[in-house]
C-alpha cells in the first residue's frame, strides 16, 4: 500500500493522472488531507470510482489522540498519538501570545541514548514518515479547532537520524497548497550529527536550525551525550559557523542547566570562549527532572549566575520559561509511563 500522504502534490497528481484519473482531483485529495480527513470516503466531492481505487491502493498515515493532558497554568496540551501499527508517540501544543505552536516528534523513540533524555531512556523503535509527522499537526488542530503557526521538531527523535523523511516534510507542511507553515516558522533541534548539518544547509532553507549543547567541553558533554564521542564539539561548532554562512541563519543553542553537572562558573566562561565572535542565540532551560537519571535542574541564582558571565562577554542567551510543568510536557515522559 502506498503512503499518500507523504507525496508532493507533482507526484500526487502524476500517481493520479499515471491511474487514468484527472489532474485536479490530486488537490482536492490534497486539499483534504490538510483538513486532517483520516478516511477515502470522508471525501466527499471525489466520485466512488476514484475513492474504490484510493482505498485499494493507498494508505492515510494517522495520528489518533490516545490521551491528551492540559495544563492547569498555561493551557499547554500535551497529546500520547496512536499510529497506523500501534506505535507510541508525543507532540506538545503550545500557546503564545504570537500564535500556537507545536512540537512534533520525528521517530518513534531515539537512538542517541542522551542520559539527561526520557525519550533516549526508552531506546528506539522506528523513524516516522513524512506524512506521520504531518499527521500530528492536524489532529492537533481538528482536535483543537485551532490554526497552528510555528513548528519545532524537537518531540522525540532525533530529526537528522531521519533525514530524507524530515526533508520531505518540511517541504510539504511549507507548501502554500498544503499545511502553508513558512520556513521561518519552523525549528529543527539537533544532537548535533555534523554531516547531516553540513547536508541540510545545501537545502538552505530559511528555518531555525537549535543545536542541543548542554556542555562547553567533550569531557562534560560526553558524558551525557553519547554522539559527542563521535563528532567532538570542535567539529560540530565548526558546522554550526559553517551552516551560518552558508545559510544566513543564525543558529541557535540549547542548553539545559544540571545542578553540579554544567553549571559552573568555570563552564559558563569555557562557554563564552567557545562561541565567542558567533552570531548565535543559547536557550538556557533548567532540566528537566526524569525519573531514572538522578539529574536536578540549577538553582535559580546559578541560572542567572550563568547568563550573566555570557551576556558581558557578548553571547546573548536567556532562560526560557518552561511551559506545562504538570503535564510533563517535556517529550518522551508521557510514552514512557504509557509504554514501559
Ligand atoms: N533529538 C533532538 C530533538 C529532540 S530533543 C535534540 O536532541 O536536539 C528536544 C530538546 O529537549 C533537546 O534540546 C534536548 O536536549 C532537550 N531535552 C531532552 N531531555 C531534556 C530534559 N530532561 N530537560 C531539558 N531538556 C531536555
Ligand atoms: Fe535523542 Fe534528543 Fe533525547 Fe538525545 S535529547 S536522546 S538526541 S531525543
Amino acid at each position: 500500500m502506498k503512503d499518500i500522504k507523504s507525496l508532493y502534490l507533482s507526484e500526487l497528481e502524476e500517481f493520479i493522472t499515471e491511474n487514468g484519473f484527472p489532474k485536479f482531483r490530486a488537490r482536492q485529495i490534497f486539499d483534504w488531507f490538510k483538513k486532517g480527513a483520516t478516511a477515502f470516503d470522508e471525501m466527499r466531492n471525489l466520485p466512488k470510482k476514484l475513492i474504490d481505487f484510493l482505498s485499494g491502493s493507498c494508505y492515510i498515515s494517522v495520528a489518533n489522540i490516545e490521551k491528551k493532558l492540559v495544563s492547569r497554568y498555561d493551557k499547554t496540551v500535551k497529546y500520547l498519538f496512536c499510529l497506523n501499527d500501534g506505535e507510541y508517540i508525543e507532540s506538545v501544543v503550545m500557546s503564545y501570545h504570537h500564535g500556537y505552536s507545536i512540537c512534533v516528534s520525528t521517530q518513534v523513540g531515539c537512538k542517541m541514548g542522551c542520559t539527561f533524555c526520557a525519550t533516549g531512556k526508552s531506546g528506539f523503535s522506528r523513524s516516522l514518515t513524512a506524512s506521520e509527522i504531518l499527521a500530528q499537526i492536524e489532529s492537533a488542530q481538528k482536535d483543537l479547532n485551532i490554526r497552528i503557526s510555528n513548528v519545532v521538531l524537537m518531540g522525540m527523535g532525533e530529526p537528522l537520524d531521519n533525514f530524507d523523511n524530515v526533508i520531505r516534510f518540511l517541504r510539504l507542511v511549507s507548501d502554500e497548497n498544503g499545511l502553508n507553515i513558512g520556513m521561518r516558522h519552523i525549528t529543527l533541534s539537533t544532537c548535533g550529527i555534523v554531516p547531516r548539518i553540513y547536508d541540510l544547509a545545501e537545502y538552505k532553507f530559511a528555518l531555525t536550525l537549535s543545536v542541543s549543547l548542554h556542555a562547553p567541553d567533550n569531557e562534560t558533554r560526553s558524558r551525557t551525550m553519547p554522539i559527542n564521542n563521535r563528532y567532538p564539539i570542535e567539529q560540530l561548532i565548526k558546522a554550526c559557523r559553517d551552516y551560518f554562512d552558508t545559510t544566513g541563519r543564525r543558529v541557535s543553542f540549547e542548553y539545559a542547566m544540571i545542578d553540579g553537572v554544567n553549571d559552573t562558573d568555570e563552564c559558563a566562561f569555557k562557554l563564552a570562549a567557545l562561541l565567542k565572535g558567533m552570531n548565535c542565540h543559547v536557550n538556557f532551560i533548567p532540566v528537566n527532572a526524569v525519573k531514572g537519571t538522578g539529574y536536578i535542574k540549577s538553582r535559580t541564582e546559578r541560572q542567572k549566575a550563568f547568563v550573566e558571565i555570557l551576556s558581558k562577554r557578548g553571547v546573548t542567551a536567556t532562560v526560557r520559561r518552561t511551559l506545562g510543568n504538570d503535564i510533563n510536557a517535556s517529550c518522551g515522559q508521557l510514552r514512557r509511563n504509557t509504554v514501559n
